[in-house]
């Protein structure tokens, strides 16, 4: 059956009403459609949104199937609502070239619970000393236009100055993990009282404060986009609004985590909060709250970074950096953002699924809920509150900071070009 009828549904949080799916289409909304030759989903008055767009997954393959594969981690994806991710490029191999972006994007496309798309390394094997050869990722099948080393810092200003450059010339966009590699050698956690208490090494705000600060300065002076991974702090949130008000062509994303958890949790010494960057203070997370509100702060990007249980189950000196995200992201969102009065439904949808699509150039996504447009979309019952419990993850690692969390909200039905991947919560 192609045709399929969403009942009642409140489309970004508004009135009732229907929304019909005709083949990979949206072929029309409004009240009291026919529900003739179409499958009905009883929305019940749940909130419908176009599905949510992540410009921030590891999924970890090629070289990492321990901890995630792109079935896992589309999987997890789409139980999550999103309907497109952005592949991370710290992989094993490297991301850096055609052929690993292009085995990534057809992975994608074969396992198909999301759209895929690669992010390209900006340096050869993130070294930071040599630039990847951006223009054929680019002119690749994968069609790469965001460019990343996440996972590290591209500290050279020269090498960053010159990847500015390049992308500029198709339209591309670098983004960047910022953290000052000297100012944060042996750093633990937040730089602060707590890590004085505690005695772990500091990673101090300026670490990426000032890295922004240069990289907005560079965009500016090349006249390119660039796009700031993972905000965390309220320094941070001062120089992307000063240089947005300069017209400097940069855009930001904060995770789920730094808009709800703060560093106090460190004191448990549980490693599930150890993370790139740190969990800061509560005035960095209000500060952060306020700019995803006020549109500073661009869009949610989840970070999702699965490890297995043995790289987080140690001290947690020795633990990886990292947690799982795709799968609670959009109730975190509604916990800090929605339910606090800061941000509506359409606020979300721009956020989570709009803006990123914009600046990841995925140009099927992140579409108004309207007659004429690809059917990605995600059913999302706000009314629901439970405890969070990662055994029922789809992602094949369980690295969660909110177990037996309550969060409020559940993606139950997400649909990718009108295809149901998830239908009453449960992957089909
Ligand atoms: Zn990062």
């Amino acid at each position: 059956m192609s045709k399929i009828l969403i009942r009642g549904a409140k489309v970004l949080g508004g009135a009732p009403q229907d929304v019909l799916i005709d083949g990979e289409t949206i072929a029309g909304t409004g009240a009291g459609l026919s529900a003739e030759g179409a499958e009905v989903v009883e929305a019940g008055g749940k909130v419908l949104l176009p599905g949510l767009v992540d410009l921030h997954t590891h999924l970890r393959e090629p070289g990492r199937e321990d901890s995630e594969t792109v079935l896992t981690g589309t999987r997890a994806a789409a139980s999550g609502g999103y309907t497109a991710v952005f592949a991370m490029a710290n992989t094993f191999p490297v991301a850096d070239t055609a052929g690993v972006v292009e085995q990534v994007w057809r992975l994608g496309q074969e396992h198909g619970y999301c759209d895929v798309q690669p992010i390209g390394a900006v340096t050869v094997g993130l070294e930071g000393r040599k630039l990847a050869e951006l223009g054929a990722m680019h002119e690749s099948a994968a069609g790469v236009t965001v460019f990343s080393d996440d996972g590290k810092c591209v500290d050279d200003a020269v090498i960053m100055r010159r990847a500015l450059e390049y992308v500029k010339a198709f339209g591309g966009v670098v983004a960047q993990h910022a953290q000052e590699p000297r100012l944060t050698e042996g750093a633990q956690m937040n730089e602060g009282v707590v890590s004085a208490e505690l005695g772990l090494g500091g990673w101090p705000a300026v670490a990426e404060e000032s890295v922004i600060a240069r990289d907005v300065l560079l965009a500016e002076h090349v006249g390119s986009r660039v796009h700031i991974c993972h905000l965390s702090t309220a320094g941070s949130v001062e120089i992307v609004r000063w240089a947005k008000s300069r017209g400097i062509q940069v855009t930001a994303e904060v995770t789920p985590h730094h808009l709800l958890l703060t560093d106090e949790l460190v004191r448990t010494y549980d490693p599930v909060y150890k993370v790139n960057p740190p969990l800061r203070t509560e005035r960095d997370v209000m500060a952060l709250r306020e700019a995803l509100a006020d549109g500073t702060i661009d869009i949610v990007a989840t970070d999702h970074a699965p490890h297995p249980h043995e790289d987080k189950d140690c001290e947690w000196a020795a633990a990886a950096m990292g947690m799982v995200g795709l799968e609670t992201a959009l109730s975190v969102v509604q916990e800090t953002m929605v339910d606090t009065g800061l941000l509506d439904w359409a606020g979300v949808a721009d956020r989570m699924s709009v803006k990123p699509a914009q600046i990841g150039q995925a140009t099927r996504h992140g579409r108004p809920v309207s007659a004429g447009e690809p059917a990605n979309l995600t059913l999302v019952d706000t009314e629901y509150r439970g405890l969070v419990d990662p055994a029922g993850f789809a992602s094949r690692s369980r690295n969660t900071p909110y177990q037996g969390r309550e969060l409020p909200g559940r993606v139950t039905h997400t649909w990718l070009r009108g295809k149901a991947t998830l239908v009453d919560g449960k992957l089909t």
